[in-house]
């Protein structure tokens, strides 16, 4: 079976749509990096940071100034806040707990920051919602694209899909993680995936 290069369905909806306005959810400064280096050659984008799995405070912080920093350093969007939600990302994957990285606890957890990001997008007349979490060589990109498409079904606002992870993007976020010195954590995020290293 051939999948869908979602990448190249990304470029191809973006030659389309300069200037209209997206909405991106970021999981933290670092994926957002190279994510935001090309959706500003298209979009006029703002940043949402809704993470709720961060397992604690501190973190959650810890990355948000990080991504805050980032935006004020290279002006690629606009940055749109949350509160911190921990007990949203519990009663999500309540029974996981046990899951694997990859699994079913992931798949709630996309979809909670997914329809998060789809619900504002639609409050606030976006023409787009996407991610950066396709960057992530450990996440699977077809799955998260999957639930994007349902959410955009349910919300009435497009999806942009993405493989950010093609065409070197996640080495390139690493350089420029470096370049400006951004945080970058060795865990995922909650506290089950803390004996990984993601991303
Ligand atoms: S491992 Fe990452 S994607 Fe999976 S549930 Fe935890 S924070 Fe969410």
């Amino acid at each position: 079976m051939n999948r869908e290069n979602y990448d190249l369905t990304m470029q191809r909806i973006a030659a389309r749509s300069q200037g209209k306005r997206l909405l991106l959810h970021s999981c933290c400064a670092p994926c957002s990096s190279y994510c935001l280096e090309e959706l500003a050659r298209s979009f006029s984008t703002t940043v949402l940071f809704y993470n709720p799995n961060l397992d604690t405070r501190e973190e959650y912080d810890r990355r948000k100034a990080e991504q805050i920093r980032y935006l004020r350093e290279t002006g690629l969007a606009d940055f749109l806040d949350c509160d911190y939600e921990p007990e949203a990302f519990r009663e999500a994957a309540k029974g996981l707990e046990r899951e694997k990285e990859g699994g079913a606890r992931c798949a709630v957890c996309f979809r909670l920051r997914l329809e998060r990001t789809a619900r504002e997008a639609a409050a606030r007349g976006y023409d787009f919602f996407a991610t950066t979490l396709t960057l992530s060589p450990l996440k699977n990109a077809e799955r998260i694209n999957r639930i994007g498409f349902e959410i955009e079904t349910a919300c009435g606002v497009s999806y942009l899909p993405s493989d950010f992870k093609k065409r070197g993007g996640y080495l390139r976020s690493v350089e420029l993680s470096k370049l400006y010195g951004l945080y970058r954590q060795n865990y995922c995020g909650c506290a089950f995936s803390k004996t990984r290293t993601d991303p």
